[in-house]
């Protein structure tokens, strides 16, 4: 399996302070992997550093061989990019704002209008192309922002948030978007806070806390990691521990390394008022190591 980017040992200081430390991963060519964390983890300064936007303090970050600071000419020919707040522009028509695109990496004609034609039809939105991106929903933007990110057929595409603040169904057709461009070759890194999107998406899962990866694996290595079996006891708190004077419920989380394991557990117990079982997923791992939901 050959890498697509390798981190080695990287860090980036802010005010002396570590956001990413001493970061090794390496993503494989064709998977999607999927990059989580807390808010302040370090997620966006990684992708900012892979996509040459930011340097690394220390260390070496590598996409497909080229050193995203000495060669970033060529890191940049490889990558597409899909963050949050670069946004397309709202004053110029569909089609223009790939023009644009199309010649800022200047692609020669036809090659750039065949190129423009062929990624409008594959996020549907060839009977947009005259229209202003103004008149588009965030959907048909986001799909825009990911039809200008492939135009110069680049090797890999990173994903900061894609379907952050998207309807179900809008989110459901991007997911079919990323799944498809996964079928013909991309390998795609993300970011994201929903677990359903990365239980869908993704083949690996780094999760990142405090800039330092705490976890890797595909999910079923990070329950078979964890437990896969959880039985939740509702707990009771009176106040008394600090939580306040009001009576409140709480979930007490148990992990057992099976599901078998933890009904097991379950039937031994004379009083099993307030507890349940069930399989564990990938939230409740991330609460156990982090200490913090998903969003
Ligand atoms: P995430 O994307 O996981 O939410 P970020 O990479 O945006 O995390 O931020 C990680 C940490 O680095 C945060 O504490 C943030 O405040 C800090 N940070 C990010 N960019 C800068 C910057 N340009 N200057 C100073 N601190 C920054």
């Amino acid at each position: 399996m050959s890498s697509a980017v390798q981190l080695q040992h990287v860090y980036k200081f802010y005010n002396q302070v570590p956001v990413v430390n001493n970061l090794s991963v390496e993503i494989h060519t064709g998977e999607i992997f999927g990059l989580l964390g807390p808010n302040g983890a370090g997620k966006s300064t990684t992708i900012r550093m892979l996509t040459t936007l930011t340097r690394p303090s220390q260390g070496q970050v590598t996409v497909f061989g080229y050193d995203v600071t000495r060669d970033q000419f060529q890191v940049k020919r490889r990558i597409g990019v899909v963050l949050q707040q670069i946004s397309v522009d709202g004053d110029l028509t569909v089609w223009e704002n790939l023009e644009l695109h199309g010649r800022l990496h200047h692609l020669p004609q036809p090659h750039r209008q065949q190129q423009i034609n062929r990624w409008l039809d594959y996020v549907e939105l060839g009977d947009r192309r005259q229209d202003s991106v103004k008149t588009l929903s965030g959907g048909m933007k986001r799909r825009l922002q990911i039809a200008r990110a492939l135009l110069h057929q680049p090797q890999i595409l990173f994903l900061d948030e894609p379907t952050v603040g998207l309807d179900p169904q809008t989110r459901r057709r991007l997911w079919e978007i990323i799944r498809d461009l996964k079928r013909l070759g991309m390998t795609i890194l993300l970011t994201t806070h929903y677990m359903d999107e990365v239980e869908y998406l993704c083949d690996r899962i780094g999760i990142l806390d405090n800039g330092q990866l705490i976890e890797l694996g595909t999910l079923a290595e990070l329950r078979h990691h964890h437990g896969e079996g959880l039985v939740m006891h509702q707990a009771h708190s009176d106040g008394s521990s600090g939580d306040g004077d009001h009576t409140q419920n709480r979930w007490d989380y148990q992990f057992f390394p099976t599901l078998d394991a933890a009904k097991q557990y379950l039937e031994q117990q004379s009083d099993k008022t307030g507890m349940l079982v069930r399989p564990t997923n990938l939230e409740d791992i991330f609460v156990e190591l982090t200490g913090r939901n998903l969003d």
